[in-house]
């Protein structure tokens, strides 16, 4: 197991949501649901960060600074789609300036649907998120031997 995913770190964007599950992101974080138990901290610095936990859909406005947190994480990232405008819009879908989910933006690996999403479904979502780190770890050491 790697040191990530004993411990993984994550950063939380709110790109257009209507904070609903932005508030289940601070809960899941909270002591009520106790994140921590698994080793999850919160950090505000893309390159300190393993997981992008991202809420609301892609506009026209945030859609780059969702592009620019993304590249500044180091490899392996992971990203998690919280909720269902996250995921695909949701009941935004048709706004005029919005895109889509966040992989209208960059890939995604873990989509955690739900409006709003909710914490045990954030908790499951960043466990299954830590075993993508795992996957991604371990192809990128293998990537790095074959180089
Ligand atoms: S999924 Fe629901 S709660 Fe979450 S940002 Fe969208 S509208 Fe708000």
């Amino acid at each position: 197991m790697a040191f990530a995913s004993k411990s993984p770190w994550v950063i939380h964007y709110d790109g257009s949501s209507c904070n609903g599950c932005d508030i289940e992101v601070l809960a899941t974080l909270c002591p009520g649901f106790d994140g921590e138990r698994f080793g999850v901290i919160n950090t505000g610095n893309p390159k300190h960060a393993d997981i992008f936990l991202v809420t609301g859909s892609v506009n026209e406005q945030n859609i780059e600074v969702v592009r620019e947190i993304y590249n500044q994480m180091l490899e392996p990232k992971v990203v998690v789609a919280c909720g269902i405008c996250a995921c695909s819009g949701g009941v935004f879908h048709d706004c005029y300036n919005v895109i889509g989910g966040v992989d209208k933006a960059i890939p995604v690996d873990v989509y955690a649907p739900g409006c709003a999403v909710r914490p045990e479904q954030l908790i499951d979502a960043i466990v299954a998120g830590v075993a993508k780190l795992d996957e991604k770890a371990a192809a990128l050491k293998a990537a790095r031997k074959g180089a």
